[in-house]
């Protein structure tokens, strides 16, 4: 691409002439971000007056021979920069107006106090380039040193009282005064904002009525259940918008569907620092997919930090895909629910070979039927509602749901659910169950409450967490093996009834998960391009966290890999 000099165009004409960094962060232009940007220029302009210098110059060096003015217009010349900008590789501090030595300065600083050094820099210094062996050398050495001080500190703390607990580095975004998922250390210091990626409670614990150190920013349907669940003052909680950049002070958020429980998001914090964009792509809870990496506000873009749920990054994770397993537990809730066996169906022929119902003789079953079906799914939380919706759909049935997830459903803002939920059991063929274990005898004890409505009961555990691949895999496999060949496929074959199951009552595990595979992670993390991963679960023992660093290792060496336009699964 040439090199383009300065036009000599003010900042505040260019931003107002041109909108394009509006779409550059949103799908529409948004008006009150034109609004504040355009203030931002005010700003800026008076500033420029009152030192009656130029804000942005030319340095005559390859480095700044693209004018400041342009590269705010220009996405693409934006992103290029942001790759190719350095900047420390502790707390992200662009070293484009450090000398070599105040950069050395700076890292060191950040290396001994292990929290960010908020640099006071020189302007209209030279950038300088580090080069990549020193950063990766200095990251590598922080990040055990942070890790250690963390482990150490909470180990320190395990006797205090949870609001007296020091708050962990990977729930605070540097130099944004943001804090993710940390509502159980009181106030933190230097925190103005508090942002809650969804609603579970590992990662809203400590929010209460209660609750004053500062406003809670999250999606709309998490708003509804802290408001609900939590009754958290109103005036503490602020509804984002989904898919659409809203502008915090200086801050650009955008939250993007995490595809994990209802109303959770992946929140992305822009925000400029001395010319250049520090980005931080903050998972939450998700399971990846291609529609989050093709999101315009993702897209092309480069991060300086990903902070990414890692519940299951360990290869032996290999569950298959959400619609694979919904449909093969349909297929097997349609096939029971025949109360005349067909004895050719697929689903009780497996059964059959698995020893179930091989007392019952099929004859005398055939000829009198067996009896209303029972379908019970057991979740706690919210999550799971797809699966149960599928099953439902398929069983052309209501779903009962006890008041408390009653309640809960009447939070999501989802037309269809609402629909099919109902507060008689006996009208519905499938039960939410907020059971906390589903075994053969509490799926019986369950459908005793029902008879003679129902006869028999097919209960579903889902999770991700007891699936393992059964295919021997090699132990150092590349991107592309990984990729290529460790999709799991899945259908009713795969659905092994549990032990106890019988004619009566039959429990299957299915491998429905709401956070990423190993592959997905992998497919996520190599079809995005950034600095550095910060794992979030499972971050507790060295082991652990030397086996996600080493996958982190290997995935950085094929960024920009494996996801292209309109793709939906991986
Ligand atoms: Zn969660
Ligand atoms: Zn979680």
């Amino acid at each position: 691409m040439p090199r383009k000099s300065s036009r000599g165009i003010s900042v505040s004409d260019a931003l107002k002439s041109s909108t394009s960094i509006l779409h550059f962060f949103s799908k529409k232009p948004d008006p009150e971000a034109i609004e504040k940007i355009a203030d931002e220029a005010t700003i800026i302009e008076e500033i420029v007056k009152s030192k009656e210098t130029p804000l942005f110059q030319d340095h005559n060096s390859p480095e700044c021979s693209i004018a400041e003015s342009e590269f705010y217009q220009d996405p693409e010349l934006l992103s290029q920069r942001d790759i190719s900008a350095p900047s420390c590789p502790i707390c992200s501090y662009p070293f484009s107006r450090l000398s070599d030595s105040e950069a050395l300065i700076h890292v060191n600083q950040c290396l001994d106090h292990l929290e960010p050094v908020k640099s006071q820099s020189p302007e209209f210094l030279p950038p300088i380039n580090i080069p990549s062996a020193f950063t990766k050398i200095m990251l590598n050495r922080f990040e055990d040193k942070q890790w250690q001080f963390t482990t150490e500190r909470s180990r320190a703390d395990r006797s205090k009282r949870s609001y007296l607990r020091s708050c962990p580095f990977y729930k605070i975004m540097p130099h944004m005064r943001i804090a993710v998922d940390a509502f159980k250390f009181g106030k933190i210091p230097d925190i103005d904002g508090y942002f809650l990626s969804h609603f579970h409670s590992d990662h809203y614990g400590g929010l209460s009525s209660s609750w004053t150190h500062g406003k809670i920013y999250c999606s709309d349907i998490t708003a509804n259940l802290v408001l609900q669940q939590l009754r958290v003052a109103e005036a503490f909680v602020v509804r984002l918008p989904m898919d659409k950049t809203i502008w915090i002070e200086q801050i650009g958020v955008t939250c993007i569907g995490a595809n994990h429980c209802p109303g959770s998001v992946l929140f992305l914090f822009e925000k400029q620092v001395q010319g250049r964009w520090v980005r931080y792509l903050h998972c939450g809870d998700f399971r990846a997919n291609p529609l989050q990496v093709l999101h315009p506000a993702i897209k092309g873009k480069w991060f300086d930090t990903i902070y990414l749920d890692t519940t299951y990054l360990s290869s032996k994770h290999a569950f298959p895909a959400q619609d694979d397993v919904i449909s093969a537990t349909s297929q097997i809730c349609l096939s029971l629910s025949k109360e005349i066996v067909d004895d050719d169906d697929p689903v009780e022929i497996a059964r059959r070979e698995a020893g179930i119902g091989k007392f019952v003789s099929q004859k005398t079953a055939s000829r009198n039927g067996r009896g209303r079906l029972l379908v019970i799914v057991g979740t706690y939380s919210i999550g799971k509602e797809r699966i149960v919706m599928g099953i439902a759909r398929a069983m052309r049935s209501k779903i009962f749901a006890p008041l408390y997830k009653r309640r809960i459903c009447a939070c999501l803002e989802d037309p269809e659910l609402l629909n099919l939920i109902t507060d008689n059991p006996i009208e519905a063929s499938v039960h939410i169950t907020t059971l906390r274990e589903i075994r053969a005898e509490t799926s019986l004890e369950y459908l005793e409450q029902f008879k003679p409505h129902f006869s028999r009961i097919v209960a579903f555990r889902p999770t991700g967490w007891t699936f393992t691949s059964s295919k021997r895999r090699a132990e150092n496999p590349s991107v592309e093996t990984i990729i290529e060949k460790w999709k799991t496929p899945y259908g009713i074959g795969d659905l092994k009834p549990q032990r106890g199951s019988s004619a009566t009552v039959t429990v299957y595990g299915v491998p429905y998960s709401e956070h990423s595979s190993f592959r997905e992670l992998t497919c996520f993390c190599c079809s995005l391009e950034w600095g550095r991963i910060v794992p979030t679960v499972n971050v507790h023992s060295a082991r652990s966290r030397d086996s996600m660093k080493a996958w982190c290792n290997l995935w950085k060496k094929h960024q920009g890999y494996h996801v292209y336009d309109g793709q939906r699964q991986w």
